[in-house]
């Protein structure tokens, strides 16, 4: 009996022992290579920038938040084999038009308003007698081309008051009053110069928000042109992680110009990648970053979080210089709800109305910027490269109205 215990015994621990150098050999084998002698160090994984945008991912990158600014961030322990990417062929740089005047040029684009609004108003005032229905014509036709229902009082108070004193009668004299009150709700004194200079030796950079669809990277790219055409140089950020062909959309309008772009993987950080794109922008010694981003209004918090954390981040290499809105202006009171929400988030210092070729309703300028107190200082009047014009009142007023 004794004999049969001490055999199970020895048996039992024969088989511990065995187990046991099975476990630990499996152990062994998750272990990485050990290291050679002398420790290789890989440097940290490059941003993707440009042709590179292609080189996979394997992880996600981190945010900066987490991990700092890149150049602390530890070195890549398997960084992804360097994939050469086939050279493309270069593609011929294309010349932008200039930027002075280009309102002026686009102005029959504006055509829809300038039958409804401007015409409109005109006609009305012609009739051979103003009264109490004609002023109410006025004022209908004003809140619909989506003035406002303050600004469209206060034109239609001042143009009342100054027609009765001056006694002004004759379609000339209509006309200047119409423009110069038009021209006062639009404000005169804004500066609405896209501001692109950081006043340092560091580039200036400019934010571009707004609800996807509204034109934000067409319009990012198109100011990259403006730019360029201005003899600036430009590295775009592609921040706008969220729709999958925002970064090729950009980097496609960059090429045209010239204008590194500096992008992620899909669905990658936003953060991350405008950080690096300032980072790189510094690099080059570029004019101007502009960093596209995604504008999803799922919640107000959502897009809070992910604006609020893109700034910061941009803002740890210096401040912004302009954050961009660009509203769509057929989307109407729609249009001045997220401005509303944007404003909530973000200082914004600019305004883009795109789409301005489409719409009846150009007073959505005046009212936008008195719902946010913040100049249009850029118009879209096409899909074109070159439809993207600064915006400036009298032009625009003499477009709505003829001069
Ligand atoms: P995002 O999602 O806000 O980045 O929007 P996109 O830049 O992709 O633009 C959405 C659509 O609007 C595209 O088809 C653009 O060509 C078009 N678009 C942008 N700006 C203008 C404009 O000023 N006028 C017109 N007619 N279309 C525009």
């Amino acid at each position: 009996m004794e004999f049969v215990i001490l055999a199970v015994v020895i048996a039992l621990v024969a088989v511990g022992v065995i187990s046991g150098l099975v476990v630990s050999g499996r152990k062994k084998k998750q272990l990485p290579p050990a290291p050679s002698s002398t420790p290789t160090i890989t440097p940290p994984a490059e941003p993707h920038v440009g042709e590179e945008a292609e080189t996979p991912r394997e992880e996600p990158r981190r945010t900066i938040e987490e991990v700092g600014p890149p150049e602390a961030e530890a070195p890549a322990e398997e960084a992804p084999e360097a994939v050469e990417p086939e050279a493309p062929a270069a593609p011929a740089l294309e010349v932008p038009e200039p930027t002075a005047g280009r309102l002026v040029r686009l102005r029959a684009r504006l055509a829809r308003s300038q039958n409804s609004l401007g015409k409109g108003l005109l006609t009305l005032l012609s009739r051979d007698n103003l009264d109490e229905d004609t002023w109410e014509e006025i004022e209908d036709t004003l809140l619909t081309a989506d003035v406002g229902v303050a600004p469209t009082q206060e034109l239609v108070e001042r143009l009342r008051e100054r027609v009765r004193v001056l006694g002004t009668r004759t379609p000339e004299g209509l006309r200047t009053l119409l423009r110069e009150e038009l021209l006062t709700l639009l404000g005169t004194d804004f500066d609405r110069a896209v501001k692109t200079e950081s006043g340092l030796d560091t580039p200036g950079v400019v934010m571009v928000v707004g609800v996807n669809g509204t034109g934000k990277t067409t319009t990012t790219g198109k100011l990259a042109r403006v730019l360029v055409a201005d003899g600036r140089s430009v590295v775009l950020g592609a921040a706008d992680t969220f729709r999958a062909a925002a970064a090729d959309q950009l980097q496609t309008w960059g090429e045209r110009v010239g204008a590194r772009t500096v992008r992620g993987p899909e669905g990658g950080d936003p953060a991350s990648i405008a950080f690096d794109a300032v980072k790189e922008g510094i690099a080059e010694g570029a004019d101007v970053v502009l960093i596209d981003t995604a504008g999803r209004l799922h919640t107000k918090t959502g897009l809070m979080d992910e604006l609020g954390k893109v700034k910061r981040v941009v803002e740890k290499h210096g401040p912004l210089d302009e954050v961009l809105l660009v509203l769509d202006a057929t989307t109407g009171q729609n249009g001045l709800v997220q401005a509303r929400v944007f404003a909530e988030v973000v200082d914004i210092t600019g305004i883009v109305l795109t789409k301005l070729d489409g719409t009846a309703k150009g007073g959505i300028v005046v009212a936008v910027q008195r719902e946010l107190g913040v100049p249009v200082k850029l118009v879209g009047l096409g899909e074109g490269p070159d439809d993207l014009a600064p915006f400036e009142p009298e032009a625009f007023v003499d477009a709505l109205i003829g001069d």
